[in-house]
């Protein structure tokens, strides 16, 4: 493969380095932009399979909000958060819930779990 060229914003640490990259499609070629090596990690991965831990909500009944706030426990492959929305749109949840009660485990066999992040009493 020919080598390309693309600008990556390194998520690992919350400064954010912009970082361009020459790659040939999987391994890095040269890099310039990061502060430090943590993220000769994190552009490998986003050649391979770009990894993001995902945030959405989930319909819930019996609360005072009709949507609790959830995460994954993990990251997942980017790829994949159109099939896991799709999924979690099809679950309404009952009050009570509580701060990282499992929503939904092992979502689509990545081996992360999706959890509420808020707790929602029964109102
Ligand atoms: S390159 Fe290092 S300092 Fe920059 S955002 Fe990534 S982890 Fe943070």
């Amino acid at each position: 493969m020919t080598a390309q060229q693309q600008h990556f914003v390194c998520v690992v640490c919350p400064i954010g380095c912009e970082i361009d990259v020459v790659h040939d499609g999987n391994r890095i070629i040269s890099m310039e932009g990061s502060k430090c090596e943590r993220s000769e990690e994190f552009v490998t991965q986003e050649l391979v399979e770009p990894m993001r831990i995902l945030t959405t909500t989930v319909r819930i009944e019996g609360a005072r909000w009709a949507v609790v706030p959830v995460r994954t426990d993990k990251s997942v492959p980017r790829r994949l958060f159109p099939r896991i929305m799709r999924q979690l749109r099809g679950i309404t949840l009952q009050a009570p819930i509580n701060m990282l009660d499992v929503v939904v485990s092992d979502v689509l066999g990545t081996g992360a779990d999706v959890i509420a992040t808020r707790t929602m009493t029964r109102e």
